[in-house]
């Protein structure tokens, strides 16, 4: 069972211009901005809460091939998935798949943040779902 939000991914055109907002606006300190060549995006998490809070993660395609190049494509910038943190991933994984929900990956995956796996929203009721269990 899923034990808090860990983070809601939003993709931006910009991580920069989109920090004009988030940062500056509403106030929140980002961590550093990373490159993540295997996904061919940059990303910033914007932390609340202390340890234990939630954070925004913004993306930023740098290639125009990817699943994430093409969703800002067809629907511009906005809210792309929500991660779920889960004490074991493997276990999650199994369960998803005992119950027919639609898995993406065969395999968890390594994600900027822990091990994951992701959800395609037909099972979902539309929204992109990550499970993730972070390091300790
Ligand atoms: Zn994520």
């Amino acid at each position: 069972m899923p034990k808090r939000i860990d983070h809601v991914a939003i993709i931006v055109r910009n991580i920069e211009q989109a920090l004009v907002f988030y940062r500056d606006t509403l106030g929140i300190q980002p961590g550093e901005i990373k490159e993540v060549p295997s996904e061919q995006v940059r990303i910033a998490f914007l932390p609340m809460g202390g340890p234990g809070g939630s954070e925004i993660e913004l993306i930023e395609p740098t290639s125009p091939d990817t699943s994430v190049a093409k969703a800002l494509e067809k629907r511009g910038e906005g809210l792309h998935h929500i991660c779920l943190e889960v004490e074991n991933i493997d276990e999650a994984l199994q369960e998803m798949r005992d119950k027919g929900a639609p898995v993406l990956d065969e395999q968890p995956r390594i994600a900027a943040e822990g091990r994951a796996i992701f959800l395609h929203p037909r099972g979902t009721n539309g929204v992109l779902l990550e499970l993730i269990e972070k390091p300790e």
